[in-house]
């Protein structure tokens, strides 16, 4: 039988809020920026209202709706995160996925806005839990064209990078897909400084093999995509 996350909606709008609040802390996201959203059915989920800041929501402000757009409930005020179509894509196409974080964060928003994947294995823990980070084509937000570009990155990845614009990730629950949006702007922000240091020495095949068994014994849940480019 599938598992759909265990605690009550009211815990899960709270864990949202405070996600919201982390998010907004430490610059993910200016003004209006990001959306999260939890999966709560198989077809339904909780979402962020549309341009409020994610730092300073409420619970009554979360909403409730079906991945087709259809609202379950809201108290009226607050429309639908104008990204849910990007959300509803993570889930249809990942049975595992529970959670989805969106935000702008600065050093992952240059890649993304530089063109440049996170592809280097030069750290272990953007190997443990991000594997290589591709950035899907840019797509005028709130259109089809976001979900469309992340469709096939998605497959392999649970974090992206969205071609000028910024970053999502997903994970089995809340937190874990917010992890994955901390390590992503953590890693991007150390290839940044080492670039700007003149050098990157990235990891040899070996390494990356030896913490490839390091991840399937720590059981670490999702999927990632380990380039062939290491020393
Ligand atoms: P929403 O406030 O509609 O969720 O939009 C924020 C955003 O980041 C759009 O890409
Ligand atoms: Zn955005």
């Amino acid at each position: 039988m599938k598992k759909y996350p265990v605690k009550s909606e009211f815990e899960l709008k709270k864990l949202i809020l405070e996600i919201g609040k982390r998010l907004w802390t430490r610059g993910f996201v200016a003004a209006n920026d990001g959306n999260i959203s939890v999966r709560t059915r198989k077809n339904e989920i909780l979402i962020t209202p549309s341009g409020v800041s994610k730092g300073f929501m409420s619970k009554d402000m979360i909403i409730s709706m079906t991945m087709d757009g259809d609202i379950v409930s809201s108290n009226n005020q607050y429309r639908p995160s104008s990204e849910y179509k990007m959300h509803a894509q993570v889930y249809r196409s990942r049975d595992d996925i529970n959670a989805v974080v969106h935000a702008h964060p600065p050093y992952s928003t240059a890649f993304a806005v530089a063109g440049i994947p996170l592809d280097k294995c030069a750290l272990p823990e953007a190997i443990l839990t991000l594997g290589s980070v591709p950035v899907a084509h840019y797509g005028t937000p709130s259109t089809n064209e976001v979900p469309d570009s992340i469709n096939e990155h998605i497959k392999k990845s649970d974090a992206i990078l969205l071609a000028n614009h910024g970053a999502l990730t997903a994970g089995i629950d809340l937190m874990t897909a917010y992890h994955r949006m901390e390590t992503l702007e953590h890693v991007a922000h150390i290839m940044y400084l080492a670039h700007s240091l003149g050098n990157v020495n990235i990891l040899s095949k070996e390494q990356i093999g030896q913490l490839m068994e390091v991840r399937s014994r720590m059981n670490i849940p999702g999927r990632i995509n380990i380039p062939l480019s290491g020393d």
